[in-house]
Parts: C-alpha cells; sequence; structure tokens
C-alpha cells in the first residue's frame, strides 16, 4: 500500500494504463436519426433500395430518343407531356416524340437522353405547362444527363458500417434512405463534484476570502466537448459528509469527476471516501501541473462506479482531464483512437525541469514552411487561467529531460483541431 506521507508518484503512461482498461464500450440504444448526431453507429446500416431508386434527369429540359436525333442537328419532336420530380411516369416516349422533364423526374419509357432547355428553343415555364413543339438544337448521345438507378448506392449495399461517428453527411445519407431510428452507443452520464468551503458559484455573493468556481465550468464542458452527458452536483464543502453523501448518490454515473479536495491538506476527504466505500487505486502523478490525482472504485447499490479526483488548481484540473478523463469518454463512446493527435514543435525559448516530474506546458502553436512551432506562455503555473486561453498545445517535457533548449524540437499534444487557427483571420 501506498504511504500517506509520501505516495509513491506513478508514471503518466503507468495511470493511463491503470484508468483506461477499467472502462468499456457502453451499450447500445436506439435514437431518433434527429437526435444522433455525435453518436457512434452500433449497427451497419445496408441499402434497403437503389439509390437513386429510378433512372432520373440531371437537367431541367426534356425527354427524348436518341434514334430521332442521330446525327441531325436540328429536329422538331411532338411534346407529349411533361413529368415533374415528385410525378410517378405514366408516358411513354415514342418515335419523333419528346416529354418536358423537370430535374430528378423519373426518366420515360421510351426515352434515352434529356436535352436540357438551354439547347432547344423551348425556355423554362412556370407551372405544369408545356409546348406542343420542341426544337432540339443539338446532337446527343445515349444516357446524356440521365441518373442511372443505384449510381449512388446499390441495395443491400454497405452504406455505413458500426463505428462511424454520425455527422452531418453520414445522418443525411441514413435519412436519403427513409430509416428515422437508428443503433447507437450511448454517452456516458459523468457526474462532477466541486468541492472547497473557498469556492462559489458564478451568481451568487462571494465572502471575503472565496473564489468563483472556474473549474466546474471547464470540466463540465470538457466533458461535454468530448461527448459525455454531464451531471453537475451543487459544490460540496471540505466536510466528509457531505463528499460522502454526493458520491453516494452517483449509482447510476459511467464515472465520478471529483474536483479538488485531493491536495495536501484536505488531501484526506476524497481519499477517505474511497477508501471506506471501494477502493483506491493510487493518488499522486509524477507530472506538472497536476500531481495530486486521485484514481478509485466505489461500490454503489451494487454498481462499480469508478472516481477519478482532479486536483483543485484549474490548470492542473484541465490538463489532467485531457490526458485521463477525455480518452475513457471516448472510449465509452466506441471510438478506435481515443487520444490527441502529437505533432513535432520547435520551441520558443528554453524549458528547464528542475525536479524530474513530466512537465505539460502550455504553448501556442505556429505553421511556417511546413514546420511548427511552438511558443511557451510566460507563466506556468497551475492556477494561472490565462495560460488555457493562450494555449492550443501541451508541450510534454518528459521526466529525464533537464532542459529543452529554444529551438530544439519536442513533442506537443493538440488541444485544438489545426484548421480552426488556419482561418483566424476570418
Ligand atoms: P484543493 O485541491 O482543493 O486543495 O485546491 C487546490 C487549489 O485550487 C486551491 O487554491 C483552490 O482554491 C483551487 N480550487 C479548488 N477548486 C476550485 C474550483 N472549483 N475553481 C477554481 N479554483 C479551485
Ligand atoms: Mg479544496
Amino acid at each position: 500500500m501506498i504511504s500517506e506521507e509520501s505516495p509513491k508518484l506513478l508514471n503518466v503512461i503507468e495511470a493511463q494504463n491503470r484508468i483506461i482498461p477499467n472502462f468499456s464500450i457502453l451499450d447500445s440504444i436506439n435514437l431518433a436519426l434527429m437526435n444522433a448526431q455525435n453518436y457512434i453507429l452500433s449497427k451497419d446500416i445496408k441499402a434497403p433500395f437503389d439509390l437513386p431508386e429510378k433512372d432520373n434527369s440531371a437537367m431541367d429540359g426534356f425527354a427524348v430518343r436518341f434514334e430521332d436525333l442521330i446525327q441531325k442537328k436540328s429536329t422538331i419532336l411532338d411534346v407529349i407531356g411533361r413529368v415533374g420530380a415528385e410525378d410517378k411516369i405514366e408516358l411513354t416516349v415514342k418515335k419523333n416524340q419528346a416529354v418536358r422533364i423537370m430535374t430528378g423526374g423519373e426518366i420515360p419509357n421510351g426515352a434515352d437522353c434529356i436535352v436540357p432547355f438551354e439547347n432547344t428553343d423551348s425556355g423554362p415555364m412556370r407551372g405544369l405547362d408545356y409546348p406542343k413543339k420542341v426544337k432540339i438544337n443539338i446532337g446527343v448521345k445515349e444516357e446524356d444527363n440521365i441518373r442511372k438507378a443505384g449510381l449512388d448506392y446499390k441495395k443491400d449495399a454497405l452504406v455505413l458500417n458500426s463505428g462511424k461517428l454520425l455527422d452531418a453527411p453520414k445522418l443525411g445519407v441514413i435519412a436519403a434512405f427513409g430509416i428515422n431510428n437508428v443503433s447507437v452507443i450511448r454517452k456516458p452520464l459523468i457526474t462532477v463534484i466541486s468541492t472547497g468551503n473557498e469556492v462559489v458559484m458564478p451568481g451568487n455573493k462571494k465572502k471575503p476570502g472565496q473564489i468563483y468556481d472556474s473549474n466546474s465550468f471547464i470540466i463540465s464542458s470538457a466533458i461535454r466537448e468530448a461527448g459525455g452527458n454531464v451531471e453537475l452536483l451543487n459544490i460540496v464543502g471540505d466536510k466528509k459528509e457531505d463528499i460522502e453523501s454526493a458520491i453516494l448518490r452517483c449509482d447510476k454515473s459511467d464515472l465520478i469527476v471529483s474536483i479538488g479536495g485531493v491536495s495536501k491538506g484536505d488531501f484526506d476527504l476524497i481519499k477517505d471516501v474511497l477508501l471506506e466505500k471501494g477502493n483506491i487505486d493510487f493518488w499522486g502523478i509524477n507530472m506538472k501541473p497536476g500531481k495530486p490525482l486521485a484514481f478509485g472504485r466505489l461500490d454503489l447499490e451494487g454498481n462499480t462506479v469508478y472516481q477519478i479526483g482532479l486536483p483543485g488548481n484549474p490548470v492542473s484540473a484541465y490538463v489532467c482531464f485531457e490526458l485521463f478523463i477525455r480518452p475513457v469518454i471516448l472510449k465509452m463512446r466506441g471510438f478506435q483512437k481515443i487520444m490527441r493527435k502529437k505533432i513535432k514543435a520547435k520551441v520558443s525559448q528554453d524549458i528547464n525541469n528542475h525536479d524530474g516530474r513530466r512537465m505539460y506546458v502550455r504553448v501556442k502553436l505556429d505553421q511556417k514552411n511546413g514546420e511548427y512551432y511552438a511558443e511557451i506562455y510566460n507563466n506556468q503555473n497551475s492556477n494561472i487561467l490565462s495560460s488555457l486561453i493562450f494555449a492550443d498545445g501541451l508541450a510534454i517535457c518528459p521526466e529525464d529531460c533537464k532542459v529543452v533548449k529554444s529551438g530544439d524540437q519536442i513533442e506537443v499534444i493538440m488541444l485544438k483541431d489545426w484548421y480552426a487557427k488556419k482561418y483566424k483571420k476570418w
């Protein structure tokens, strides 16, 4: 057992390996298609019919027979009717006949190509009108401007396999097949408990010495950005019984995230509850910021619920969220790739590592001539919120590295999608 006085600090990779394997992909639920955005599909979708279902016109114009126009530069045809995109086709085009047709209209029997209006003497008309005759001014090829049935998807073809994230185009494809209910992996429910006598929710009066609760906002929003559902509990004071009663209400949660109460001084509160109600796996990670992180497991109403105790300092809490909670959320949601992208970047100034901990340095990334550069924020303390506003990356200075010299390459975790930066001048 780790001693309270000098807990053995785990290295980050070991801590990730102790946390992440405890979580598995969650069960599937059925959702209305309109509510399924950003969920992972959990059953393959096959095409129930050809898409498009019928041969149809790619242009507004006239459906004609190639045979009638062959090698002729100018031909007059009798127009026998009109087909709109919504019509069921009853017409048959015979020798020297044409049908006026709208984009998406089903190709009438007998017709094998479409001549756009622009290549006839008949322009667009309002309503259901059509001319008696039309002069075609152009030679055509068979199948000109015809969208063949099944060109997009053939009946029974695999449209989307399970594991795909439902984004706008995928939802559109599913809708095109008339499917309005999909099987998806549910999103985890994560309870966030912010602790501390000194913390107050924005909107309330604070007494001298108190501070506003930024962590509940940072961590709840980060959870939602990663696709988790959040249950935010009221701030719990530094009283063991209060923390305990808050935690005991979490039997339906997929993960409890507590904030604060894990550093020296109030350290015992989270740990004590974890010890009494379940098990504590570890507390203390050899990293900066974020050393006092606790991980444990509780038995709540017969359910095993894991708890990650984040440090109270907002920067520590956020960095620990990135390393230990975001991957767990993505894993539960069914993602294959659960870690952020890492790149190599040249640092703008020296990084000195005095105490042999793995440092996560807040940096701003830039790209010039295909190379990344990382500008280091001037204050790296764990309570400096402006460092989080500045940063779009976390540069990693390993435990055994005493100094990274200005201009040296270093590994950086990208916190944001790069395209968001590319268009920053807009
Ligand atoms: P703790 O881990 O509870 O000892 O907290 C460490 C530091 O983080 C203290 O300075 C706390 O005041 C601060 N802190 C704790 N919780 C929050 C919070 N929810 N929002 C902002 N700062 C916090
Ligand atoms: Mg506290």
